[in-house]
């Protein structure tokens, strides 16, 4: 059905005393009263000993989670050796088996797991219920789905032929392994990763976040029920320089696939550099980094809509969205009354703990994005840079790891909150002279090396496309009149440019691609 006409999954709204609020809850309960073992795959081995590391609930810190252990450099490397004698029989199956599987696994994802992940992903990263729900279901679900429908028609593409020659494309996997690197902000993006090169005929090695270890094995195991054989994936929670070491000096890395912070995207490439005379292939190294995503705002802007998408991206999900509007350019004639706005949101938001179903937002990550975010808001106190905090500012890891939605402003435009991506609900506003609007905005583009997304504000449409033209190289997704967050698989192909990214647009017709290692055939009669 899906394949006829491609639709997004729908979003459950979980209202009070519906079946599925009832059934989310128990979810909930279970995994806040039992500790789940999360063990190593590697072909068919499961591994459970040892165990000795500990995924914590960041909103009720002292609470455990789930156990796991890192794999060590032997056992990754058996991983590599059984995906490598694993590879030919999957990359020869028709690419509509694969898909077939995704397909189940979506179905899967989208009944008997989908309370299991959104409890999963809630507990362990922090998210309230529904950014959980489009997340951990929606756009799990949608991955699938759409990765398989979209290499399907990959498949379809045929080349012209003459009279004497036929000519045809096989789209083939490609030689070696891929090592696909999740992070921890999107339990999707941890199933997209592996599974994407994967439905191409690729094996994959995927390295969960520790901070995201439940969830993402939930996903290894509905993709096993799915009919996914041991093999294909290996889920190996590990050192990230560990892990990092051996798959790159592995002859037969072909891809990696990434998703996390630009110094590590950086380390990656170096490392592939060092080994580059020992590869049998060039490996493709795919990443979606940071970003310092801005909303830019015209005098023309709507103010609520304005302030309300200013609140939705910079604090949902406390700021920890790649794509997290993390600063303003805002006018001095309307300045004052956005500030108003979003302060009365400010007011109505809830911080907490995630088992409770009225917070909007909860706690970081972990410790060591408290301690960051502790270090700019505390920079800010100081008041360099002409900085203000306006709202929150205040921050309690006695219980979760809580950092309040913050709001700062600040009067040096090159100041590091306008410029270093602080990942928390922290956002930077520059408010600028309305006469100085066209100076600004030629401004935005380089004050950062990232290029992830950004957003105008402005009922002027003139200066709108002026702007969209302006800023064309400064990010992958630009958003005209909305928040910089919440792309969706099929409708907002998603990914940055510059140092945020290698741009191959997860959520596309043109990700599968990358995966493949295309063979072209001229036949001569
Ligand atoms: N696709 C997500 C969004 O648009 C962000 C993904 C990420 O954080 O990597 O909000």
């Amino acid at each position: 059905d899906f394949m006829k006409k491609k639709t997004n999954e729908p979003i459950l709204e979980y209202r009070k005393g519906s079946k599925e609020r009832q059934d989310l809850e128990s979810a909930l309960a279970y995994y806040s009263k039992n500790i789940t073992d999360v063990p190593l795959r590697i072909g068919d081995k499961k591994i459970t000993n040892k165990l000795e590391k500990k995924q914590v609930i960041p909103s009720d810190h002292r609470s455990t989670l789930a156990r796991y252990t890192h794999a060590t450099g032997e056992q990754i490397q058996e991983a590599i050796d059984v995906a490598l004698q694993s590879r030919a029989a999957w990359e020869r199956k028709p690419l509509k088996e694969r898909a077939e599987i995704l397909l189940r696994a979506a179905d899967l994802a989208a009944g008997k797991y989908r309370m299991k992940l959104n409890a999963a992903t809630m507990l362990g990263q922090g998210k309230n219920i529904i950014q959980a729900e489009i997340d951990a279901a929606c756009e799990l679900i949608d991955f699938f789905r759409f990765n398989a429908a979209f290499a399907l028609e990959l498949e379809h593409y045929e080349p012209i032929s003459t009279k004497i020659t036929k000519n045809t494309m096989q789209f083939r996997g490609m030689e070696g392994f891929v090592a696909a690197i999740a992070p921890f902000n999107f339990t999707a993006i941890g199933g997209n990763l592996p599974t994407a090169p994967a439905l191409m005929g690729n094996v994959s090695l995927w390295k969960p976040s520790d901070t995201a270890v439940l969830s993402n094995y939930l996903i290894y195991e509905l993709l096993e029920e799915a009919g996914m054989s041991s093999g294909i994936l290996s889920f190996l929670p590990s050192d990230g320089p560990v892990f990092g070491d051996v798959i790159t000096s592995s002859p037969h890395l072909s891809a990696v696939n990434f998703t996390g912070s630009v110094p590590t995207f950086k380390t990656i490439w170096r490392k592939v550099a060092e080994n580059l005379d020992n590869y049998v292939t060039f490996p493709k190294l795919i990443g979606e980094c940071g970003g310092k995503n801005f909303h830019f705002v015209h005098p023309s802007a709507h103010i609520d809509a304005v302030a309300a998408g200013t609140a939705r991206s910079a604090w949902e999900y406390s700021g920890q969205k790649c794509s997290a509007c993390s600063r303003v350019y805002a006018p001095k004639s309307i300045w004052p009354k956005i500030q108003a706005k979003i302060e009365e949101i400010h007011k109505e938001i809830k911080l907490g703990d995630v088992r409770d179903g009225s917070v909007f937002l909860s706690a970081v990550i972990d410790d060591k994005a408290f301690a960051r975010l502790k270090s700019y808001i505390d920079f800010a106190k100081t008041g360099a840079d002409g900085a203000k905090i306006v709202l929150g500012g205040s921050y309690d890891d006695s219980t979760g790891y809580f950092i309040q939605p913050t709001l700062i402003t600040v009067t040096n435009p090159n100041s590091k909150l306008l410029t270093e991506e602080m990942f928390g609900p922290v956002v930077t506003v520059y408010v600028y002279e309305d006469s100085k609007v066209d100076e600004v905005l030629a401004s935005v583009k380089d004050a950062t090396p990232y290029g992830l997304t950004g957003a105008v504000f402005s009922q002027d449409k003139e200066f709108l496309y002026k702007a969209r033209d302006v800023l064309r190289d400064a990010v992958g997704n630009m958003y005209l009149n909305d928040k910089s967050t919440g792309s969706i698989v099929g409708q907002q192909p998603f990914g940055g440019a510059r140092m945020s990214g290698t741009n191959d647009k997860a959520g596309g017709p043109h990700y599968g691609l990358r995966w493949t290692s295309p063979l072209t055939i001229k036949e001569t009669s």
